[in-house]
């Protein structure tokens, strides 16, 4: 069911089994625009159902906020034109030559290049592997954008993360609201499911200079800019 988190941010919640993460929705006076795409036709065609049961129009743009499955793959199902960091784009070019069948998803988990709980997900989500379409978005920033809805507006700024190189970060100052989505996670990619300390402190110092108070993060309930920045220094206390 969606959430209303502020006056103009909605949000689809996340679910556990099949790794779905929030979809976030930001109503603008002219136009609305997504937070992610989610992880397949089925997530999106969700989400839209309840923007309607909602009385509200379908987003015109979608922003991705990094390349992972989850936040992706349901790019060929929505409505209107995608934005994504020129990283998650070569990303999804790359993800794109992939193969989807169970011996092509193992040796990917042999080599490194996907993690095995991905691919358990993706067997959740996916009755049918061959479903599976991956498309790069339409528009690629650099660095970054103002977006102006109508009433709102979004600053999409690019910036690395602890979670990926290729984060982009929505920040909505009408709401003092900041989304993320995974990117205060640890890296289950390119450091073994841990957090790099440099990358973490880099972290904390970039959300500290933002003026915000609704912390909305990828798979788990808002936060607020206190909570979330006391986890995060706890958390490079323990970093080596
Ligand atoms: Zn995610
Ligand atoms: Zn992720």
């Amino acid at each position: 069911m969606l959430k209303k988190i502020t006056d103009k941010i909605y949000c689809l919640p996340y679910e556990r089994e099949n790794d779905r993460p929030n979809l976030y929705y930001i109503l603008g006076e002219k136009y609305s625009i997504a937070i992610d795409a989610g992880n397949s036709f089925k997530h999106v065609k969700l989400f839209y159902e309840e923007l309607e049961k909602n009385g509200l129009r379908k987003p015109l743009l979608t922003v991705i906020t990094h390349w992972h499955w989850d936040h992706t793959f349901g790019i060929h199902a929505v409505n209107g034109l995608t934005i994504a960091s020129a990283l998650t784009n070569n990303k999804l070019r790359e993800v794109q030559q992939w193969k989807w069948n169970i011996e092509a998803m193992a040796e990917r988990e042999k080599t490194g290049e996907d993690i095995e709980f991905c691919n358990q997900c993706i067997q959740v989500e996916y009755e049918d592997l061959n479903e599976i379409t991956v498309i790069p978005a339409d528009i690629e920033i650099e660095d970054k954008i103002k977006i102006d809805l109508g009433g709102v507006t979004c600053i999409v700024e690019h910036e690395d993360s602890p979670h990926s190189r290729d984060s982009l970060f929505i920040y909505v100052p009408e709401e003092k609201a900041l989304i993320i989505g995974d990117a205060d996670c640890e890296d289950h990619y390119e450091n073994n499911g841990m957090y790099d300390k440099n990358k973490l402190a880099e972290y904390i110092k970039y959300i500290d200079s933002i003026n915000f108070k609704h912390y909305l993060i990828g798979h788990d309930e808002s936060e607020s800019k206190d909570d979330a920045l006391d986890y995060l220094k706890s958390q490079l206390e323990n970093c080596m």
